[in-house]
C-alpha cells in the first residue's frame, strides 16, 4: 500500500467519524426538541390550477435548532425514523395541523383540507389509527378534511398490520394520498389494492414536462391511472406559468409549487387565506 492511500484512508475514516458523530448529536438534540417546543409547521397551498383558488394546504415540518438554526426535514426526518422519535414527532405534527385547521375554520376562513406527511415507520408503531382518531376528535375536525400523504415505501412492507391500518384509516373517512408517485415501489397491483384518494406526481416529472416529450407522456399516463382509480391528481413543484399551462392541457387540475407560494409560517399562511376568503 502506498503512503498516499494510507493518508486517504485515514482522511476517509475521519470523515466517517464526523458524519456518525453528527448523527449522534442530532439524535440527542432531537430528544429534547419536542419538550422544548422547537418544531414548527409551515404550510404550502394546494391550488386549483385553472382559477388560482386555494383548495387546501400541505403541512411541512421545520426544526428551529437552538445552535444550527432552521433545519429542513431532509436534515432530520431520517434521524427521527432511525431513533423511534418519529412516533412522538409524527403525533405532534398531526395534532398541530388539526389545531391550526380548527383555528382557520373558527375564523371563518375558506379552507377545507389539510395534508400531513406520514412516515411508514409511524404505521409500524401500531397505534397510528388511534392517534388520528384522537387528533380529529380533540379538534372537532371532519375526517374528510384531513389528508395523509404516504410515500410508495409503504409498499415495501407487505405486513398485514400495515394493510389493516390503511383500511381502518380509509374506513374512518380520512383521505389517503400517494406521495412522490413514480419514484419508488408502485405497481399497478398495489395501487389497485390500496384505497388512495389522491396521487401526487413527483416534481421530478413535473419540472421536465416542457422539455422532454417522453416525460410529458409519463405525466399523461399517471393522470390516466389516477382517473381509472377515481383518485385526484396533484402536481408538485409547479414553478412557472408554462408548466401550469402544460399541466392543465394534460388534464391535471391541482398543483403546488413556488409559482404559487413557498411553504409559509402559520401567520403568513393565515394572511394568505384571509386575502383569498
Ligand atoms: P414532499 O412531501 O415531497 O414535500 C415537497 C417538498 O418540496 C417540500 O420540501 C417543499 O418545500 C418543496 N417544494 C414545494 N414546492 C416546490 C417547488 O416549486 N420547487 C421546489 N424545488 N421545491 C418545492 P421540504 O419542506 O424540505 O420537505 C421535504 C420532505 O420532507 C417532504 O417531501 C416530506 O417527504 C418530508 N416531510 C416534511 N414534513 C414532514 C413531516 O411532518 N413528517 C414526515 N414524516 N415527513 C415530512
Ligand atoms: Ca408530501
Ligand atoms: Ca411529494
Ligand atoms: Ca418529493
Amino acid at each position: 500500500i502506498r503512503q498516499r492511500d494510507i493518508k486517504t484512508f485515514y482522511r476517509y475514516n475521519r470523515e466517517m467519524d464526523r458524519v456518525a458523530q453528527e448523527r449522534l448529536d442530532l439524535t440527542r438534540d432531537l430528544r429534547r426538541a419536542l419538550e422544548n417546543d422547537q418544531f414548527e409547521l409551515h404550510y404550502q397551498p394546494k391550488v386549483d390550477l385553472a382559477t388560482g383558488t386555494v383548495k387546501g394546504c400541505e403541512a411541512l415540518i421545520r426544526w428551529l435548532h437552538p445552535v444550527r438554526g432552521m433545519l429542513m426535514p431532509g436534515q432530520f426526518i431520517s434521524v427521527a425514523e432511525q431513533s423511534q422519535l418519529i412516533g412522538p414527532i409524527g403525533d405532534w405534527v398531526l395534532f398541530q395541523a388539526c389545531r391550526h385547521l380548527r383555528q382557520w375554520q373558527d375564523a371563518g376562513l375558506d379552507l377545507v383540507q389539510v395534508s400531513v406527511n406520514v412516515s411508514v415507520d409511524q404505521f409500524r408503531l401500531g397505534d397510528f389509527t388511534h392517534k388520528v382518531r384522537d387528533a380529529l376528535e380533540t379538534h372537532a375536525i371532519d375526517p374528510a378534511a384531513l389528508t395523509l400523504e404516504i410515500t410508495e415505501s409503504v409498499f415495501s412492507d407487505e405486513s398485514e398490520l400495515l394493510r389493516r391500518q390503511i383500511n381502518d384509516l380509509h374506513a374512518l373517512g380520512v383521505r389517503l394520498s400517494l406521495d412522490d408517485f413514480g419514484t419508488g415501489y408502485s405497481s399497478l397491483l398495489y395501487l389497485q389494492q390500496y384505497p388512495f384518494d389522491e396521487i401526487k406526481i413527483d416534481m421530478g416529472f413535473v419540472r421536465r414536462i416542457l422539455d422532454d416529450p417522453l416525460n410529458r407522456n409519463i405525466v399523461s399516463m399517471i393522470l390516466g391511472i389516477s382517473q381509472v382509480l377515481g383518485a385526484d391528481t396533484v402536481a408538485e413543484g409547479v414553478e412557472n406559468t408554462a408548466v401550469r399551462d402544460a399541466l392543465l392541457e394534460l388534464g391535471c387540475h391541482i398543483g403546488q409549487g413556488y409559482y404559487y407560494s413557498m411553504p409559509l409560517e402559520v401567520e403568513d399562511f393565515r394572511w394568505l387565506l384571509e386575502k383569498h376568503s
